[in-house]
């Protein structure tokens, strides 16, 4: 197998970018563009030792799964990856990466992932659904403007201005952007070289009340005739704010700190369910609001309130969760790092009625242990107050400070919402060695005709393997249980730290200087007779490794279970 060969392959599986695979002489070859199924010609573009990438010639014979697809650009488009698939076949690959991710990142056994996972949330119709764009501005071959979207991992841009999952009103737009500027001399602004003013069109449309925010991010400090502009964008029906962002950077990063009005309002407004939000050009909010509806019903079911509970909302944007959640919580606190989306949650709970929730600027990292170091010292021995903790993080995941808090402050449920099931399965994984288990998994298609996939996994705490029940009667009398005795012996219970795996470890580290594998943790524990159910997983290691601790090692664990009263 070599570069330029041509070759015949038969595309058996799909990989996560969407790519079609199939084998040569059992040489595997990831193909852009062929479907599962699809019998294609292609030629060889890179060979690795093992594998290859090549590019689609031609599809000799079809796949039953192929589509036409509906914008003209889907293959150039780095936007979607999978137009050409049937949306029944796009969810199932939806449903086996998130599944896959946590079956081999997370960890979570096979046979539970049968029992947790719930059939994949699809739409109707997985077109025109987007609710925002950011469409980078710049000029063609001959030098007139165009706006588009990126080729695929590159920063050129394919003139359209008619995105198919986008809405409609974006055309026209775009298109009175281009005329204005065209007729104002208003140039485009120049990645490589660093000018020109205009260098994206931020769109927002609300679902419910077709409320439209056009902004315009700048290379510069002001727009000249954003009079004119807005006199003719405000014609547009819907049209509610005209905003530009100064973004004089050299960088990738779209959006500039800072918004300026140009007409109407800086926000807009739109409905989920019933709650009413506003919404800032540089707030994060959820771009499918048909399936937001459902993202947010799998996370609110998830988490199990009755109206009791404590609930926080870590990453909450504009607290958009959070306020679906304080309907049914006794409090809720929101933390998120953007100032303005903040700002945005406290007003959108004040529209809403909203007086259960209370909203924090910060890291989540630094906000939830600094909350809980301090409630520690304040309340010693009491359990910190979180009866469901929900994260909805970017891509990246949580920030391990976050997971090792969330885990000491015991919530009965953390329902982890994402939209990078890799990451997430990272972040289960580490919650499982923690002493919590996934009982519930579903996945929402946020995003048709694309790879990415949004998951929301509720985890529990593990409890201890066996529950006694016994039966008392409480009052006065024999056989009877008085009830001012339970409240004195309730009053006196201060539990204990939960000792994990990891304090054991960091403790071992730090006294003696080496790293010691939770398998010889979990050894010592059952030579010593302790229960292990904190960590379900390291009986599975123990299976497989099979590993042994040496007696210095084992010494030192039992130095760190004395240490921390275990034993
Ligand atoms: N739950 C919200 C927002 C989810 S997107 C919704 O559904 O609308 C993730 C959010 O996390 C963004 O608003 C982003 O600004 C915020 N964010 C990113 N890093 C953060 C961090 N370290 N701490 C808190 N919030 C963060």
């Amino acid at each position: 197998m070599k570069k330029n060969d041509l070759v015949k392959v038969q595309i058996e599986d799909m990989g996560v970018g969407g790519e079609g695979i199939g084998k040569v002489d059992g040489f595997t070859l990831f193909i852009k563009d062929a479907v599962i199924g699809d019998m294609v010609e292609a030629r060889i573009m890179k060979v690795k030792k093992n594998y290859g990438y090549a590019r689609l010639i031609k599809v000799c014979r079809p796949s039953q799964h192929r589509m036409e697809p509906v914008c003209p650009y889907a293959r150039k488009c780095g936007g979607c990856q999978l137009q050409e698939l049937s949306y029944e076949k796009q969810l199932e690959f939806k449903e086996n990466k998130v599944r896959g991710n946590l079956l081999h990142i997370g960890g979570v056994p096979d046979e539970l992932l049968s029992r947790a996972m719930e059939p994949i949330a699809g739409m109707k119709y997985g077109f025109r659904y987007r609710n925002k764009a950011q469409f980078p501005v710049g000029v063609d071959k001959e030098g007139k403007l165009m706006t588009g979207f990126y080729a695929g991992r590159t920063h050129s841009i394919i003139s359209n201005t008619d995105c198919a999952v986008g809405v409609p009103v974006n055309k026209e737009i775009r298109e009175c952007i281009l005329d204005f500027m065209e007729e104002y001399g208003i140039r485009a602004y120049n990645e490589e070289q660093h000018n020109g003013l205009v260098r994206h069109i931020l769109t927002r449309c609300g679902f419910r009340t077709k409320e439209i925010m056009v902004c315009l991010v700048i290379n510069g400090e002001t727009l000249p005739y954003s009079e004119v502009l807005a006199e003719r964008l405000s014609q547009i029906r819907g049209m509610t704010s005209i905003t530009v962002s100064v973004n004089k950077e050299k960088t990738n990063v779209i959006m500039g700190p800072q918004i300026r009005p140009v007409w109407g309002q800086t926000y807009i407004t739109d409905f989920i369910g019933d709650v009413k939000y506003q919404i800032s050009p540089l707030s994060f909010y959820q771009v499918n609001p048909v399936q937001t509806e459902q993202l947010y019903g799998v996370a609110l079911e998830y988490a199990g309130l009755t109206g009791q509970e404590t609930v926080w909302d870590l990453y909450c944007g504009i607290g958009t969760i959070s306020l679906f959640l304080a309907r049914r919580a006794k409090w809720v606190y929101g933390v998120e790092i953007v100032p303005q989306a903040i700002h945005d949650a406290r007003e959108n709970a004040r529209i809403n009625g909203i007086k259960n929730a209370e909203f924090y600027t910060g890291r989540a990292e630094d906000v939830l242990p600094e909350y809980y170091r301090r409630y520690e010292k304040e309340h010693p021995g009491e359990k910190a107050y979180a009866d469901v903790i929900v994260v909805d993080p970017p891509r990246k995941g949580c920030d391990e400070t976050l997971l090792r808090t969330m885990a000491d402050m015991r919530p009965e449920r953390i329902v982890y919402v994402s939209c990078d099931s890799a990451t997430m399965a990272r972040d289960v994984k580490y919650l499982r060695e923690e002493g919590y288990e996934v009982e519930r998994v579903r996945a929402v298609d946020m995003f048709p005709q694309t790879v990415s996939v949004e998951t929301v996994v509720m985890l529990s705490h593990k409890k201890p393997d066996s529950v006694i029940n016994v039966k008392v009667e409480f009052g006065e009398g024999e056989g009877k249980v008085p009830l001012d005795n339970i409240a004195k012996r309730a009053a006196a219970y201060k539990p204990k730290e939960r000792v994990t795996y990891k304090m054991i470890k960091e403790y071992i580290e730090a006294k003696y200087g080496f790293k010691v594998h939770t398998a010889y943790i979990a050894e010592v524990k059952r030579e010593l007779g302790l229960p292990m159910y904190d960590a379900s997983n390291a009986e599975e290691e123990l299976k497989q490794l099979r590993k042994h601790p040496t007696a210095e090692k084992a010494e030192a664990i039992k130095d760190a279970l004395k240490h921390f009263e275990v034993i």
